[in-house]
């Protein structure tokens, strides 16, 4: 199982929602040895007033990171920085949690054009590929030694589960980007296993954040205990699958 002590984990996606408090809760718990890079968009902006207090609070273990992680040299930019101060210390837990949803819930057919297939596509995918991908790339300095990375996707990547909640939102793009996600976190589990690298998928709940809406049926906080109790406790049996907040098997 990993164990969460000494670590050095990146986060993306962590100025609001679930990110944020993923980072609040790694600050409170972990050690004082553990490095957590929190990647967001603009680090400076009035949309990461929170994130800068929370930075604040935990000056020796908080390192914000510019990332878009749309585009491909902020993704390079972004792990050069991260690189140069993990130096050879390595990379324990990457949790790629940024995303979209375009056009918002419900993400009606009829509202959905080429562009939010494209961006859905860019942004879900090729972001957390890119970034895993140069992370783990045999010429980084990065070592890894009991790692994991962490692809948060969404029951609603789940083509068993679609009858069930269809109806609810449509969400074209979204869906299609996470079960594209899903299918590279197990390229991903195979690709690493030798390495002992644990890569997996977590669906966080339905959240009360920008993107679940306030009738979401849990905290961030109630997502973020659940989930780092999960990642915490994951062993061999959890490489390349989906998992709930809860542990629980989701079908592809
Ligand atoms: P929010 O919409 O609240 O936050 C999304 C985060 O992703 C923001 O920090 C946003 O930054 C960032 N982001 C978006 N695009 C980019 C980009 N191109 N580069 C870097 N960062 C980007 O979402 P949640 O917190 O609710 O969702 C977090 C994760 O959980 C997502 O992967 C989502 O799909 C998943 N999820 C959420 C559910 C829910 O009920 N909330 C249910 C199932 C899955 P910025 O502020 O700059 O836009």
């Amino acid at each position: 199982p990993l164990h969460l002590y000494v670590w050095n984990i990146l986060v993306t996606g962590t100025n609001r929602g679930i990110g944020l408090d993923l980072v609040r809760y790694l600050a409170e718990k972990t050690n004082e040895e553990t490095r957590i890079y929190a990647c967001c968009r603009d680090p400076e902006g009035d949309k990461a007033q929170a994130l800068r207090d929370l930075a604040i609070q935990h000056p020796q273990k908080i390192q914000l990171i510019k990332l878009d992680q749309s585009n491909e040299d902020s993704i390079s930019c972004a792990f050069q920085t991260v690189s140069a101060h993990i130096g050879a210390g390595g990379l324990n837990l990457l949790i790629n949690n940024a995303a979209i949803a375009k056009p918002p819930i419900p993400g009606l057919l009829s509202d959905t054009n080429k562009q939010d297939m494209m961006e859905g596509y860019e942004t879900n995918v090729v972001g957390p590929f890119l970034l895993t991908k140069v992370s783990l790339s045999p010429s980084s300095q990065w070592k890894f030694t009991q790692s994991a990375v962490i692809n948060i996707s969404t029951l609603g990547s789940s083509i068993e589960k679609l009858p069930e909640n269809f109806h609810a939102a449509q969400l074209y793009s979204y869906r299609a980007s996470k079960a594209a996600l899903n299918m590279v976190t197990r390229c991903f589990s195979e690709e690493f296993k030798s390495q002992h690298i644990l890569v997996a998928a977590v669906h966080p709940g339905w959240v009360r954040t920008d993107m679940g809406g306030e009738q979401a049926t849990i905290t961030t906080q109630e997502s973020v205990l659940g989930m780092i109790n999960l990642i915490s406790s994951m062993s061999n049996k959890d490489r390349g699958m989906l998992l709930d907040w809860e542990g629980t098997i989701i079908p592809w």
